[in-house]
């Protein structure tokens, strides 16, 4: 299952319905993230797809310097109003990979809290956006005694890893890891149950010149399995079960 790619996102809303009859095939299911500009089309897409296509909803920390005061409280109002047709709120959070001012870094915190109080009061896990930001991420979350979240497309290092999963969070690992060798390790020494899987589609391509797909996130699984040492079937069934687990689906 990918737990987490932009289907209505450009490079991929062009050939979407084609990828999800692909990846229909032989996946359990894909949760496509919508963001301000694609969450009416995620939601129609997972209309069209209801057993298939599950939608998150949530605010990038990029868009949230775009966006008036005005404009989140509706999108939030929006999120509400949607709240039966998704499955999780995010992804939220911090990216101090492009965000680097300090007054831009806290509009950034005041509104990821804010939509993590949203996830509570939705009764929704959270799907984290935490590039070169993984330490706040984790005090912010920790601090506000959030109970279920993943680390999407985690890159931050092996020790913060463990101390996420000691809280009880989730690490999702994407198609990245075919060339990290971070992911790698983190991969397989961390618990097998406290690991999801996806691919970030249509970004983080493992093959150049071409968009990253949602059956890619088969190419994690192989890998997770091959580090294992373990059969790729019973891999496959944990990380499905994880997958789940975490968003309450069956
Ligand atoms: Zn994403």
């Amino acid at each position: 299952m990918d737990t987490h790619c932009h289907l209505t996102y450009k490079g991929l809303d062009e050939i979407k319905d084609q990828v999800i009859a692909e990846a229909r095939k032989d996946m359990f299911g894909i949760v496509t993230c919508g963001l301000p500009e694609d969450a009416d089309k995620a939601l129609h897409l997972s209309a069209k797809y209801p057993d298939f296509v599950h939608v998150t909803l949530g605010l990038h920390p990029t868009d949230v310097l775009h966006m008036s005061d005005e404009q989140i409280e509706s999108y939030k109002q929006f999120i509400t109003k949607n709240k039966a047709k998704i499955i999780a709120i995010g992804e939220i959070g911090l990216d101090y990979h492009w965000i680097k001012d300090e007054k831009d870094i806290k509009k950034t915190k005041i509104v990821f809290v804010d939509f993590i109080y949203l996830a509570k009061q939705l009764n929704l896990p959270i799907i984290l956006h935490s590039r070169k930001a993984e330490e706040d991420v984790l005090k912010i979350i920790v601090d506000n005694d959030v109970r279920n979240a993943t680390f999407h497309s985690y890159t931050g290092n092996i020790t913060l890893a463990r101390q996420i999963i000691e809280e009880g969070y989730y690490i999702s690992i994407n198609t990245n890891i075919i060339n990290s060798k971070n992911s790698k390790k983190i991969a397989k020494s961390l618990p097998l149950e406290m690991l999801l899987t996806e691919t970030d589609s249509p970004f983080l391509s493992p093959f150049p010149g071409k968009p990253n797909v949602p059956q890619n996130v088969k190419l994690v699984v192989e890998t997770i399995a091959k580090l294992r040492g373990e059969r790729f079937d019973e891999v496959n069934q944990t990380l499905l079960e994880n997958c789940k687990t975490f968003f309450n689906i069956e």
